[in-house]
């Protein structure tokens, strides 16, 4: 069997999708056939006549978007010519095209979507069609746009620890993966950095926990002690600070927009159509009675197989889709909100408690401070500050308590919160940062998980066609290539291949049980 086949068989049992998606293909095949070729394209599945569509009547339908950025890639060289990348990789012409019907379909295109669609289109560039549905192409407001792309190893779960290490593995080899024909992807500017834990009173014995385990899954780290702490870094105030756990390999931060912008390309290359649209709801169709399908708590089984996008002119356009990803971050409980998850009885009677927070990011100037060998500092105050390039700049934040949390509605900046929160402990903590000088900052959302603060991952159990990559707080960037990969696995394999998620899934929500992450900034 083909892998096209192998593939497509699967996403297409709904007879009902099947016939819908066949019956699409046919229109725009025999647009100019006569009624005698239409009853042959009939009789053949999806998978032959998307070939026959190819290699006979209109090559162009099909490779239009593969021959265009093809030629675009060749023409500007966009992995090289920097300036030219956003033109290059979200062409207008083609993403105001919506699809009447996709096999699978993802809602948002930040770095989770893009790095599924990715690692989707990879396994199988031919075996489906795979759109993105995107509302804002230019990225103003996602997190990804808006974070400070750190990455470490430093986790207290195992399947943290084990996404981050893949992540790891993925950014060094980036290049190989996201290189489109002989162009290189733009440079994620890696910036190799220990995180630098410190604890205290409070919560040593816990990061001495959290080492052991992450030793035993190879994370290379050090614990030292106040003394050793001093000595290693001499500008540190240790006064109250028992031990520091301190990442040696694999840890530091790089460039998330470029990141994206790369998997973006090379999902694109692949096949994966994205659309400037925003979903604005699902169409939910419920069989007849009649037909004795009934949900657990004895009413009708509801299906989701279409969804309605408004697109930038203000159109409203349905897609169908065999399989939907919801990775719309903090937004994606609009979504739960569409499909009345949390709204009914049985399975639906749990909220998805996905919600938006508001997180600042202060930059400051200390032209006294550490410098060059500074390692990505966690305060046990939460306060968090790494370098930023050189020449005495440093980025910085913190995660409010919950009567801090600042109004989501807006991401206006509260410079206030750095003199009250931020700027004493680091005054305090860091020779140097004696006057640190603001010279900007800005806001972005967190997909913040009320239950347990891990995200969300897996498909719903009554709408088993739909899945979600969603809450993932502080951390999205870096986890971005083992969501993928994770997703990628439960569509095509129907499980989990690499390694396990099935925790981070619904079913917690469920049975009440949290699944926390200690170690969250
Ligand atoms: C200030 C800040 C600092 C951070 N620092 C780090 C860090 O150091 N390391 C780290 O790993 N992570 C960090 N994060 C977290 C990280 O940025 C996120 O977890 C990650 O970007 C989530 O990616 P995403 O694709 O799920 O969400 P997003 O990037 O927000 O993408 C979701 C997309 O969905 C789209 N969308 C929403 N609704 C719809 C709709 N109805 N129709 C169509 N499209 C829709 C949005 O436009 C958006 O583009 C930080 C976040 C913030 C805010």
């Amino acid at each position: 069997m083909s892998v096209c086949v192998r593939f497509v068989r699967p996403l297409l049992d709904a007879r009902q999708t099947h016939t819908a998606l066949l019956a699409a293909a046919t229109r725009r095949f025999c647009s100019d056939h006569s009624v005698k070729q239409r009853d042959e394209i009939m009789k053949m599945d999806c998978v032959e006549l998307r070939e026959k569509m190819k290699s006979e009547s209109n090559p162009n339908f099909v490779m239009k978007g593969y021959k265009y950025r093809y030629s675009k890639f060749v023409e500007i060289e966009p992995w090289r010519a920097r300036k030219h990348l956003p033109e290059a990789v979200s062409d207008d012409h083609m993403r105001n095209i919506v699809p009447e019907a996709v096999d699978i379909v993802v809602i948002g295109g930040g770095i989770i979507g893009s790095s599924i669609a990715y690692f989707l289109k990879q396994r199988a560039p031919e075996g489906f069609s795979l759109c993105v549905v995107e509302k804002d192409p230019e990225y103003t407001h996602a997190a990804t746009s808006l974070s400070l792309g750190g990455m470490r190893q430093q986790f207290s779960l195992y399947e943290n620890i084990r996404m981050s290490t893949f992540s790891a593995d993925f950014f060094r080899n980036y290049r190989h993966y996201l290189s489109v024909l002989d162009y290189e992807p733009p440079d994620i500017e890696f910036q190799p950095q220990g995180y630098l834990f410190l604890g205290n009173e409070r919560n040593s014995e816990d990061l001495l926990m959290h080492h052991q385990l992450q030793t035993e899954l190879g994370v290379f780290a050090e614990v030292y002690n106040a003394q050793e702490l001093n000595t290693r870094f001499p500008w540190l105030n240790t006064e109250d600070i028992i031990i520091g756990a301190y990442g040696l390999q694999n840890e530091g931060w790089f460039n998330p927009r470029n990141l994206l912008i790369a998997l973006k390309g090379k999902a694109e290359f692949l096949g994966t159509h994205y659309v400037a649209g925003e979903l604005v709801d699902f169409n939910v169709r419920q069989p007849l009675p009649s037909l004795g399908k009934l949900d657990e708590v004895d009413q009708p089984l509801e299906e989701c197989n279409h969804l309605i996008v408004k697109t930038a002119k203000g159109e409203l356009k349905q897609i169908q889709f065999a399989i939907a990803v919801i990775a719309a971050g903090a937004w994606s409980q609009e979504m739960a909100e569409m499909l009345r998850i949390g709204e009914t009885d049985g399975y639906r009677s749990v909220p998805l408690p996905i919600e938006p927070r508001k997180r600042y990011v202060y930059a400051f100037n200390c032209i006294d401070g550490p410098g060059i060998n500074f390692p990505y500092l966690v305060d046990p105050s939460g306060v968090f500050c790494r370098r930023d390039g050189l020449g005495g700049n440093y980025l910085a934040g913190k995660s409010p308590s919950e009567d801090e949390e600042p109004d989501s509605s807006n991401l206006e900046v509260d410079y206030s919160y750095f003199d009250k929160a931020i700027q004493p402990v680091l005054t305090r903590r860091v020779k140097g940062f004696e006057k640190p000088k603001i010279v900007g900052a800005w806001a972005g959302y967190y997909d913040y998980n009320t239950f347990d603060q891990s995200p969300v991952i897996g498909a719903h159990p009554y709408y088993n066609n739909i899945y979600w990559a969603t809450g993932f707080g502080g951390n999205g960037v870096q986890m971005a290539p083992a969501v993928g990969r994770a997703i990628m696995e439960l569509i095509l394999d129907h499980e989990y291949v690499s390694l396990d998620l099935t925790r981070f899934g619904w079913k917690r929500l469920f049975i009440n049980e949290e699944v926390r992450e200690s170690l969250i900034l």
